[in-house]
């Protein structure tokens, strides 16, 4: 692909991109304009995977039933599976049975199950692969490496040399452009946790509120009781 094709690509990945909701569009946007040529041929061959297409999603697939799949653990909420193109014997795949994308979007309920599920199985998997290490692997967006959208762990026994890599090479960057970042992020996230403590205050109010009224309404019950 010469650089002309790549540059019109990129403006109409970036136009689709508008059409998704502004949580996911802001991400993909500028997963898109950082992305190097090679990056950008892998996002479009995952965007025409099937389950990209409006077909289903792999991994729904398994939970349906629709394919087998090898399951180390299933209730309601959650499922592990183990791959059926391990990167090394015991590759575990945990995921949640609802269909969501990215960790943002699952509630917190299934979210702590999928982690606790990983904990208890991380020295599990140690014993009984003999491996030397775990990775756990979580790819988020194309880019990253998430060919099949739909939000999994993965459990990775590893051995030496075993030719899997999470290696980067580390970029310079001076301290100054860091605290900038690091401005940015800590403003943001500073507004979300007000957000959030604000949202809990309200809950513990009227939780407080309903009490006080019941306890009321016992008194009230005492009461009456007492007089003839
Ligand atoms: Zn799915």
């Amino acid at each position: 692909m010469n650089k002309e094709e790549l540059e019109k690509l990129r403006e109409q990945l970036l136009e689709q991109v508008e059409k998704l909701p502004e949580k996911q569009a802001s991400m993909l946007r500028e997963q898109i304009k950082n992305a190097s040529a090679e990056q950008l041929e892998a996002f479009i061959k995952a965007q025409q995977s099937p389950d990209q297409q409006g077909g289903e999603c792999f991994f729904c697939q398994f939970i349906s039933g629709k394919i087998e799949t090898v399951k180390i653990y299933e209730d309601a909420d959650i499922l592990a599976i183990l791959d059926i193109y391990p990167s090394n014997p015991g590759h575990m795949i945990v995921m949640p049975k609802k269909h969501f994308e990215f960790i943002y979007e699952i509630p917190d309920s299934i979210l702590n199950k999928i982690f606790l599920f990983v904990k208890t199985l991380e020295p599990i998997i140690l014993e009984t692969t003999k491996a030397q290490a775990i990775s756990i692997y979580i790819a988020q967006g194309a880019i990253a490496g998430q060919t099949i959208r739909h939000f999994s762990v993965n459990i990775i026994p590893r051995f030496e040399n075993d030719d899997i890599s999470f290696e980067w090479q580390k970029k310079k960057q001076n301290k100054k452009e860091i605290e900038k970042i690091a401005t940015k992020i800590k403003k943001k996230a500073e507004k979300v946790v007000i957000e959030n403590f604000e949202k809990e205050k309200k809950k513990e109010e009227k939780k407080k509120k309903k009490q006080e009224e019941s306890e009321a309404q016992k008194m009230i019950k005492h009461i009456k009781k007492r007089i003839p």
